[in-house]
């Protein structure tokens, strides 16, 4: 075998490409090479430009509040060039009985909101003395139990806004470990807050939610940028044979000391289950359509964000971006686009709809929530073949398998979609830890996890 090297990264998405990143800057000296199924770096992250409309086929954006992210924006120069819009100034919209309510922006904003009524209000107190209960519990569940059954339909939308997932399915422990160990530290997670707003960032205020003038594409145009990606080359098996990885692809035989899987969770249990039979064969998957439509300067659209629609309102779409309110640049002259979603975990069925009908349905729906005079001027319904993994009861069982794999299986390195999070954040953070371990050698070692900001 002439194709060894020191590391070699299965997967040029963001998360291989932010490892390579931070694996370069630690060690300008090692041997890199990312092996990618595709003919395109990026993965999920892909910008849609069209008649002077540009939308996202995946990400929208991603917040300016981690370290790591802010890290590789410094690392990159993207820093000088990232649009940043502060939440702070944009309100995010609930669909509440048909209407477009502006969810609170702060914590004393709770008590005024119509969103909750007085009794729910009262009720959320009561996180003060429910006793944490240790075990794993759905994200629904966790939240009626602590905080009243008046929250259900904000979590749902929170869910909704970042796995468009099923909170009644998905798992509290495995979607927020941070906030799970302050409840069961100070007994509430209303103290447990308090008690790390003064000492952490949390007290910082909202942060910004982060794009790019060409689109969240910039960001990994930049970063695969001069990296030695082999394209069309997907790997079918990975072995480890004696001190070296065999990294098998349809015609050729790779070897390295330290493999790195960047993979969504799925992708990845198909290399990884002949080594050891993980607890599932897959997870859950989400998809979403993101339906792309453009209005002439007659349509009134509210000032922020977007909205999102908790199931319980019944409605066609899951919420949209306001695209053109939040960045620059997104609609031609004098026009405006919305992007909104369909599917998700609980409406797989609406992806198999033909083009027109989705069109037809999503405009009927939002010209109830807002004045769209007018039909579209431009439309596109985009479906991504990539699906957000759903971190569900499941997940926790899988990560244990995951550990006591990586301590049995010395060189072999896995960050990736859907492991520690689904996040942009959460994967560059993963990859600065992942690329730290492999550089250092500090294999193991544990980190306490960061209690997230919800934010939707
Ligand atoms: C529709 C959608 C909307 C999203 N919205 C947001 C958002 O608004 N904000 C946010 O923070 N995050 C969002 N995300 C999540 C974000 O896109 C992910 O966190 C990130 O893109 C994951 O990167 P990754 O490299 O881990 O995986 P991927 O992007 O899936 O990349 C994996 C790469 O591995 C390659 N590959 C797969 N199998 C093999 C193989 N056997 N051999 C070689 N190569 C292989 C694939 O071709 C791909 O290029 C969204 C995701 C989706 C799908």
């Amino acid at each position: 075998m002439n194709n060894i090297h020191d590391t070699l990264i299965v997967g040029s998405g963001l998360s291989g490409l932010a490892i390579a990143h931070f694996l370069e800057k630690k060690r300008p000296d090692m041997d890199i090479i990312l092996l990618e199924k595709a003919s395109r770096a990026g993965g999920a992250i892909r910008t849609f430009r069209e008649q002077g409309f540009q939308a996202e086929w995946g990400p929208h954006g991603f917040l300016d509040n981690i370290p790591e992210s802010r890290e590789l924006l410094r690392d990159t120069g993207l820093d000088q060039e990232a649009q940043r819009v502060p939440l702070n100034n944009f309100l995010r919209f609930l669909c509440h009985n048909g209407k477009l309510i502006p969810l609170p922006q702060n914590p004393k904003k709770i008590l005024t909101t119509p969103l909750i009524p007085f009794w729910g209000k009262m009720r959320i107190l009561a996180d003060l003395w429910t006793k944490p209960i240790m075990e794993d519990q759905t994200i629904g569940q966790w939240a009626v139990r602590r905080f009243g059954k008046s929250v259900h339909p904000l979590v749902d939308a929170a869910v909704t806004g970042t796995f468009s997932g099923d909170l009644d399915r998905m798992s509290i422990d495995s979607v927020m470990p941070g906030l799970r160990a302050l409840e069961k530290e100070s007994g509430s997670v209303l103290l447990g807050l308090k008690k790390k707003k003064k000492s952490s960032s949390l007290k910082n205020g909202l942060p910004s939610m982060i794009n790019f003038p060409q689109g969240m594409e910039r960001l990994i145009e930049i970063l695969a940028k001069g990296k030695p990606i082999r394209f069309g080359t997907g790997v079918k098996k990975i072995e480890k044979k004696s001190d070296i990885w065999e990294v098998r692809t349809d015609d050729a035989t790779f070897g390295t000391r330290a493999l790195i899987l960047a993979l969504p969770v799925n992708q990845a249990l198909k290399l990884l289950s002949h080594l050891d039979r993980p607890p599932v064969k897959k997870i859950p998957v989400s998809k979403i359509i993101n339906v792309v439509m453009g209005f002439s300067g007659t349509a009134k659209v509210p000032r922020g964000f977007g909205y999102l629609a908790p199931e319980r309102e019944n409605r066609f779409t899951l919420g949209a971006m306001f695209s053109s309110h939040m960045f620059p640049g997104r609609a031609p002259e004098g026009q405006m686009l919305l992007e909104a979603l369909v599917g998700g975990r609980r409406h797989p069925e609406r992806l198999d709809l033909e083009d027109d009908d989705i069109l037809r349905k999503v405009y009927n729906d939002l010209s109830r929530l807002m004045e769209l005079p007018e039909p579209p001027l431009f439309s596109r319904v985009l479906r991504s073949t990539d699906g957000i993994p759903q971190l569900e009861m499941d997940h926790p069982a899988l990560m244990n398998w995951l550990k006591k794999l990586a301590q049995k299986t010395e060189g072999l390195y896995i960050s990736g979609f859907g492991w520690d999070g689904i996040g942009i954040n959460d994967m560059i953070k993963s990859a600065k830890k992942t690329a730290r371990i492999v550089a250092e050698g500090e294999y193991g070692k544990s980190e306490t996890a960061a209690v997230k900001g919800v934010y939707f």
